[in-house]
């Protein structure tokens, strides 16, 4: 009956949303066998220190190399693994193959950098998620302090009370927590009281209308404000233009992410930046071009 149902409702979309849909399903179907047929790669973005725009961190980015259909954003197939439930071996994935990287990076003589990885709420949400992640850094024999993960503010506050355990447990652990995307959720700011989180990533909608858009100015300068006082560390996302550098500089801001400073790139290409010699002083230009 449910099929029926299913069907009849297909009358009521336009050509195009049944292609839209046609596609979601096939591509859900193939999102279940992607990890086992080796189609996911990670891609690093730099985040840099502002005032003088040394690497301090990266941020390991999801990609989606599909064999017909080519490049899928994680936009799009992220949402989908968390409704099918998939999301957790692909996290589980991510931070396996983030710390294999930071491994191979630390045995050619890099030097050590902060690992931001993404997690969903669905793993976070584990009773065992803190075990998981000691075991994946001591297989390694990384530090837990060079591991950052990245949560978004939705995802805090759909988890209740046993988040702020975990928060804690990755606290002790010594394993860094920052809130992604911040000020696009329902920013409650009641966690941030806990005193276990060490980061917040300001999101690029507000970065974006640097620096002409007042409203976007004065929020940006409140959520500086905010981090100096609860002593967390700023990191601005998004930041294309120079002039939002600036802006951001002068307001406090410590670290930045953003197309100004580097696209997600491969892995061989960090490495390339970070060696010696070839590191960038003080300046905070462009590292490397765009992303082709
Ligand atoms: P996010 O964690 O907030 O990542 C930042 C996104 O902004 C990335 O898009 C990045 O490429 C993009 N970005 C960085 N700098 C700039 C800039 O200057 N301008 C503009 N316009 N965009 C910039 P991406 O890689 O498409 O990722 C989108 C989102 O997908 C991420 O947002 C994150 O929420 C999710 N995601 C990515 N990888 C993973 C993963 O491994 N696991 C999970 N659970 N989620 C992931
Ligand atoms: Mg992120
Ligand atoms: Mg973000
Ligand atoms: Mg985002």
């Amino acid at each position: 009956a449910a099929k029926t149902e299913e069907r009849n409702a297909f009358r009521f979309y336009s050509p195009r949303m049944q292609a839209d849909a046609r596609r979601r399903i096939a591509l859900a179907s193939e999102l279940r066998k992607a990890l086992a047929d080796n189609e996911f790669r990670l891609m690093y973005q730099p985040t840099v220190e502002m005032r003088t725009g040394r690497i301090v961190a990266v941020e390991a980015l999801l990609r989606w190399f599909h064999p017909q259909r080519g490049l899928i954003s994680p936009g799009e197939f992220i949402p989908m693994a968390e409704k099918l439930g998939l999301i957790r071996r692909i996290d589980q994935w991510v931070l396996q193959a983030a710390c294999e990287q930071m491994y191979e990076w630390d045995s050619t003589g890099l030097p050590p950098l902060r690992m931001a990885v993404n997690v969903s709420a669905n793993w976070f949400g584990q009773a065992n998620f803190v075990d998981e992640i000691r075991m994946l850094l001591e297989a390694r024999r990384l530090s837990p302090a060079r591991l950052m993960l990245e949560i978004t503010e939705g995802a805090i506050l759909r988890l209740g009370e046993e988040m702020e355990r975990t928060l804690h447990a990755l606290h002790a652990l010594g394993v860094s927590v920052a809130i992604d995307d911040f000020g696009t959720g329902y920013s409650s700011m009641s966690y941030l009281k806990m005193r276990a989180i060490d980061y917040l990533k300001i999101d690029q909608s507000f970065v974006a209308g640097l620096p002409d858009d007042g409203s976007d100015g004065a929020i940006i300068e409140a959520m500086l404000t905010l981090c100096r006082r609860l002593d967390i560390s700023p990191i601005a996302e998004g930041i294309e233009t120079e002039e939002q550098h600036r802006f951001l500089l002068r307001a406090g801001c410590v670290e930045g992410q953003g197309f100004l400073y580097s696209r997600p790139v491969e892995p061989a290409v960090i490495a390339q930046l970070l060696t010696p010699g070839r590191r960038q002083g003080n300046s905070h230009l462009r590292l490397v071009p765009p992303e082709a």
